[in-house]
């Protein structure tokens, strides 16, 4: 099968590897849709991150959403071959209290699943099959597409569990810093609870998305009285919750700064760093602060149907698709962030 491996900074090509074969209550999905991710940083800056630190030169860990068919099954269990499957992330132990409560991404004992089946391939979602657990596939209802339940990973997962943990509802307004595709998904997420949205970006491009999915505004966080603004728009008091989902400083700073007091502030944007002044900036806000890596399996009811009834938004955030021999023409339109979510049809 085809997969992909990065050679170099800004260099890729296609590889060919084994199709992986069923065991236990690992199956075969063969992948419809994968939505690009923060891969595109691996490919600019040529896979620096730890995990690609192993000596391997075609790492075979690329992708991490995915949609698909199961293919094949080694006995019986969740899933029948022909099933239609949202692929979450990662491999679990499924055993421990995070697996068992379905915060599986926080298990501590992941498993190797190539070793585990005795296969070459298997764990990339860039590639045309790949190996799962049955029990971390999602059914997909009758009448969605591949593309649309493949939203359900970090497509709105991050920014669905920031709703669900701070409980937003039609009193709130939410700020959701960043409009890049995570960010895209909070403005969906929040708007379809009913709740006002104000963003904060400096793309134009996804700046007109944003609105175009329900945004009230767009304010530029570079502003130097963004912070009024903002409380204008909110009838002097700040937003009531945040979703800060861009890593950088000034969108932090304007979150902390701009949420109201006793209000909620979730953080899914990875990579930077906030120092945070604990009286004038926790305990005398009241702010309560929450960590949102992906959302909690028990709650895949609801995320299928939410996706059920925003169908029409998700294609405007979907702006892209590539098929897998053209992954880099992906990566290098994501670099440039003229897009949403780029979606590859391997
Ligand atoms: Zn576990
Ligand atoms: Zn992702």
């Amino acid at each position: 099968m085809k997969t992909v491996a990065i050679t170099g900074k800004q260099s890729c090509k296609i590889v060919k590897k084994q199709v992986p074969k069923a065991k236990d209550d690992y199956v075969v999905v063969k992948i419809h849709t994968a939505p690009l991710c923060t891969e595109y940083t691996d490919y600019r800056d040529g896979c620096t991150r730890a995990e690609f630190k192993r000596g391997d030169e075609s790492p075979d860990c690329l992708g991490h959403e995915a949609a698909g068919e199961v293919v094949e099954i080694a006995q019986p269990g969740k899933v029948k071959v022909g099933d239609r499957v949202v692929v979450m992330p990662g491999f679990w132990c499924g055993k421990c209290r995070f697996c068992l409560s379905g915060e599986y991404i926080h298990c501590q004992n992941p498993p190797n699943p190539l070793t585990h089946c005795g296969c070459e391939a298997g764990v990339a979602a860039y590639a045309e099959y790949c190996l799962k657990q049955d029990w971390l596939l999602l059914p997909i209802p009758d009448g969605m597409s591949y593309d649309h339940a493949s939203m359900a990973c970090c497509g709105l997962g991050p920014a669905f569990n920031s709703m669900q943990t701070m409980e937003v509802c039609g009193h709130d307004t939410v700020l959701v810093a960043g409009t890049g595709p995570v960010g895209l998904g909070a403005v969906i997420c929040a708007t379809y609870r009913g709740a006002r949205v104000i963003c904060l970006g400096r793309n134009p491009y996804r700046t007109k998305l944003a609105l175009k999915l329900g945004a009230e505004a767009v304010l530029d966080p570079q502003d130097k009285n963004i912070k009024q603004q903002i409380f204008d728009l909110t009838d002097g008091e700040g937003a009531s919750k945040s979703v800060e989902t861009t890593g950088y400083h000034l969108y932090m700073d304007v979150v902390m700064k701009s949420t109201r007091r006793m209000g909620q502030v979730a953080i899914v944007g990875e990579g930077g760093e906030y120092p945070l002044h604990i009286s004038d900036g926790l305990i005398r806000t009241g702010l309560q602060l929450h960590g949102i890596w992906h959302w909690n399996l028990a709650d895949a009811p609801d995320m299928m149907r939410m996706i059920g009834r925003v169908g029409g938004k998700l294609d405007t955030v979907i702006t892209h698709h590539f098929p897998l021999d053209q992954i880099e023409k992906a990566w290098q339109l994501q670099m440039t962030g003229q897009c949403g979510k780029v979606i590859i049809n391997p």
